[in-house]
């Protein structure tokens, strides 16, 4: 080894030289892992609808509640006219839309604050202060659909890779839908990062299984769980655990729970509503972040052309789960919240929050500061790609909140602290 070599301190530098090392010299180096460990929490408070589990129905799962409507079979008819007869918006990604900057992840676990970096879509990336690492519905291929050929092709490229994430201790997934969880994606994180675990809906541990993973732990809404990762002194043998090398060497410990959200479920044409949809609460060094998921929030029925459903006039079914989980579950530090995906209202409200409906979500659950998600990443639905962040801040006007420094829009792969 050429003496010249700086001491290593853990960043990206360190890293690549640790890398370096690793596959240069055949060798091992030692950094401290963590084995994480699941143990059932206290039980706590829930509402009474959870006790009697309303959402379970004869196969599969269900929304509970007057504001749910599934997407029919007319609502796919119209939808199919409203592009032949070319009244469909078909959103523009020709210009520029989204930024996209390569994240910058924390070298350290020692960190005093929560950061989240939006890596696209409903991917998140969360680093707490007590050094947990958590990734939620992570997706970072070209496509979303089955075998990555199908599905909607991006507009806005991956901030990121999975390789390029130095540290994942904990994968959270929403639910099944191909935009929130990727077979190529979970196999690399699998095995980039052998120790890390997956909390998934119930119903998808099968799913898990037939990809070989098993460190993971399946869920019911309103079930909790304390997690513990603790330090070994085991070599590191794989250039990728090179990331998971010390500074903290304390245990790190955290609550997690899954919650309610209104949506569906569906991997194949055979499997809708068979697995759990839901979000997630995390709490971790004192600090508190909610991941809805992705959801509706009411429902709304056709209405004249240039009719807003956010009139006052009206008084449409809204979710009452949110409002639950901030009574039960809040207040939370960090609400990550879905703004796209909307459009036409009628056909797609019940399943897909707009920003108005998320605003509603932030005050309902508690959420002291929020940042958007699900939209920017690829083009689902027809609302103009840019339209979400614009709604957001009509949202936010309306309900007397600033329009900036509480619930906000990133760039592709940028960070923010709280
Ligand atoms: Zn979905």
């Amino acid at each position: 080894m050429r003496s010249f070599l700086p001491r290593p301190r853990l960043c990206r530098q360190t890293l690549d030289w640790r890398a370096f090392l690793v596959r240069n010299m055949g060798s091992t180096t030692t950094g401290v892992l963590y084995a994480l460990t699941v143990a059932s929490s206290p039980a706590r408070p829930a509402p009474e609808d959870a006790l009697q589990k309303s959402h379970h129905a004869k196969s599969g799962f269900r929304n509970p509640w007057d504001s749910w409507q599934d997407v029919n079979l007319k609502n796919v008819r119209q939808m199919l006219m409203r592009r032949v007869t070319g009244k469909a918006n078909v959103p523009d990604t020709s210009g520029p839309t989204v930024p996209v900057r390569k994240p910058e992840f924390l070298p350290s676990r020692d960190t005093p604050n929560l950061r989240a970096t939006w890596l696209g879509h409903a991917c998140y990336y969360v680093e707490f202060p007590s050094g947990l690492r958590a990734l939620f519905d992570p997706v970072l291929e070209e496509r979303c659909g089955p075998y990555n050929i199908l599905g909607p092709k991006r507009f806005t490229d991956a901030p990121c890779q999975i390789k390029d994430i130095p540290v994942i201790d904990a994968v959270f997934i929403s639910h099944n839908h191909y935009d929130h969880l990727s077979y190529p994606g979970v196999m690399q994180i699998s095995k980039r990062h052998p120790n890390c675990h997956f909390f998934i809906p119930l119903g998808t541990k099968p799913w898990f299984t037939s990809c070989g993973i098993d460190k993971v732990t399946e869920l019911d809404w309103w079930d909790e769980r304390d997690i513990t990762l603790s330090p070994s002194t085991d070599k590191v043998t794989h250039v990728e655990a090179a990331g998971e090398a010390d500074s903290t060497s304390a245990e790190i410990k955290a609550r997690i729970g899954y919650l309610p959200c209104q949506h569906v479920s569906a991997r194949t044409a055979f499997d809708r509503y068979q697995t759990l949809w839901g979000s997630w609460a995390i709490e971790s060094g004192g600090k508190k972040v909610y991941f809805t998921g992705d959801t509706g929030y009411r429902k709304v029925p056709e209405l004249p052309e240039g009719e807003d459903d956010h009139d006052p006039k009206h008084n449409f079914p809204v979710c009452p789960a949110f409002k639950q989980i901030g009574e039960f579950r809040g207040p939370f530090d960090l609400g990550l919240i879905p703004i796209g995906a909307y459009a036409p209202r009628h056909v797609w409200s019940a399943a897909h929050a707009d920003p108005h409906d998320a605003v509603e979500i932030f005050k309902d659950t508690k959420c002291k500061k929020a940042l958007g998600m699900h939209w920017g990443t690829w083009v689902l639905t027809e609302e103009d790609v840019l339209e979400p962040p614009e709604k957001l801040k009509t949202a936010l006007k309306h309900f007397g909140l600033p329009e900036k420094g509480v619930f906000d829009v990133l760039d592709i792969g940028e960070s923010r602290e709280f």
